[in-house]
């Protein structure tokens, strides 16, 4: 079955499930390249310093990226492979607010000078677990310590639970100065919810995107998921036409990874509630119709927008970027993560925070928190950025390549040019001396293109680490 999609003006996607059934393999996300389980502990604190100063040293002018983790939550969703704490004791975000607030200074003070933010992403766990009042003194501290860029420069957003917060709340949360809302809603089928011990009635969430509106949040977008027990093409039919109705800004559709080994809570979903590999295409197929019927453009992976949205304004002017939040607007930021488990990207390095509450209270009595990381070699920018191409704008062109970068494209990637080929023979590229261009058809398969030029995977393949690529 090949559904076809778009209008021509716009990036278009086509679900092709013979080629998707063929194609289809573990694979990692890129949200960064070097993915995530490449980092090692022989990156740390030190590193990091260094990172910074070689910042310092070239005189940088970046603007940065902040992304605080709140790692709590109520009540857990059996799906959830997100790091967080599952605690009905306020208390501990009092706690860990003292200690981010600290992390978040000492960051402040290293970016003294070059700490204009312009884009500020609050993830978690559920950052609204902590109340009006502990979020105004966030933020205010942030704004003590980073210098913001004016409302309509800058990219700032939230990750919210409709089921923690009123009318009310999100009215205070635009006030406190964020710009985009994101609402976890997954699935509205009652049955699902249940499944997944995420009890969310569809009024709550309706009247919370109408509250985003009222409070003139600039994009509001609603998170689904698809691919969890008792879900299938029906209840998915009708879960879309309820959110299509409400007409968000931005739709993600996550494709639900069964990975019990990893993520503990999900031993909790019966395998037999799953549905089949073939109703998971069925389903996705039919999002992608009726997105883009409804006039959606598909950004890429699992996002789509309104061709008004400010990422599908930015792809069309070649400005998208990716990075851990998922697809953003700003390109050229360092990106300075506080809280546990947190990733930065500076300068030409990762690194990662230490993941339990205890080692992070431990070391930020001392030291920024860092457990592990990676400084990138001028091979790794030069895959970083060619993944960044086409994950953003899924075509490459090589001659901008060879001008950033001592190398011929066809002699350095030679082998990986072979892979190239085979899927070009299966229609998801075309190539030549000047482009690598992604077509409609290879577009949902964007991730089995990306991991030809992944050379940690290629000289050391993981899979059990990784979800499938569509
Ligand atoms: S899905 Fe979100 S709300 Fe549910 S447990 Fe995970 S982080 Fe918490």
């Amino acid at each position: 079955m090949v559904v076809s999609v778009l209008p021509v003006s716009v990036p278009s996607v086509e679900f092709d499930a013979k080629l998707v059934g063929k194609l289809s393999q573990l694979g990692p996300r890129y949200t960064s390249y070097p993915t995530a389980d490449r980092f090692t502990e022989a990156f740390g604190y030190r590193d990091y310093l260094q990172a910074v100063a070689s910042l310092r040293t070239r005189g940088s002018t970046n603007p940065l990226s902040l992304y605080l983790h709140i790692p709590f939550c109520d009540t857990v969703c059996y799906y959830c492979a997100c790091n967080k704490i599952i605690t009905k004791n306020r208390d501990k975000a009092a706690t860990y607010l003292v200690y981010l607030k600290r992390e978040i200074e000492m960051q402040g003070r290293l970016f003294s000078g070059m700490n204009q933010v312009e884009q500020l992403h609050l993830g978690g766990g559920t950052p609204t677990y902590l109340s009006d009042g502990q979020m105004a003194d966030l933020m205010a501290h942030l704004r003590r310590w980073f210098q913001f860029a004016p409302d309509d420069i800058g990219e700032y957003s939230i990750e919210v639970d409709p089921r923690t917060v009123s009318p009310e709340r999100v009215q205070s949360l635009r006030d406190q100065g964020f710009k985009r809302i994101s609402l976890g809603v997954q699935d509205f089928d009652p049955e699902v919810q249940k499944a997944v011990n995420r009890i969310q009635p569809e009024s709550q969430t309706i009247d919370i995107i109408a509250a985003a509106r009222d409070a003139h949040f600039r994009s509001v977008s609603i998170d689904l998921i698809y691919g969890l027990p008792k879900q299938n093409v029906m209840t998915m039919a009708q879960t879309l036409a309820k959110v299509i109705k409400a007409g968000p800004d931005c739709i993600a559709i996550y494709n639900y990874a069964h990975m019990p080994h990893l993520f503990k809570p999900q031993r909790r979903i019966a395998e037999a509630d799953l549905p089949s590999g073939e109703a998971k295409l069925d389903m996705l197929s039919l999002c992608i119709k009726w997105l883009t019927e409804a006039g959606y453009v598909y950004i890429g992976m699992d996002h789509f927008a309104r061709p008004t949205d400010d990422l599908a304004v930015a792809q069309r002017q070649g400005r998208l970027h990716r990075n851990f939040q998922g697809y953003s607007t700003h390109a050229e930021s360092d990106l300075v993560s506080c809280g546990v488990s947190a990733i930065s990207a500076v300068a030409a390095s990762y690194s990662q925070n230490v993941k339990t509450l205890d080692a992070y209270y431990e070391h930020i009595d001392n030291e920024l928190p860092i457990a592990r990381g990676i400084k990138l070699n001028m091979d790794d920018g030069l895959r970083r950025v060619i993944i960044q191409m086409l994950m953003c704008n899924f075509e490459l062109s090589i001659a901008s390549i060879e001008m950033a970068y001592p190398i011929t494209f066809a002699d350095y990637f030679s082998a990986e040019t072979e892979k190239l080929r085979v899927l070009a023979q299966d229609g998801l590229l075309t190539i030549d001396n000047e482009w690598l261009s992604v077509t409609a058809k290879g577009r949902l398969l964007i991730r089995n293109i990306c991991m030809v030029f992944d050379r940690y995977l290629n000289a050391k393949p993981d899979p059990l680490r990784y979800s499938r690529t569509v």
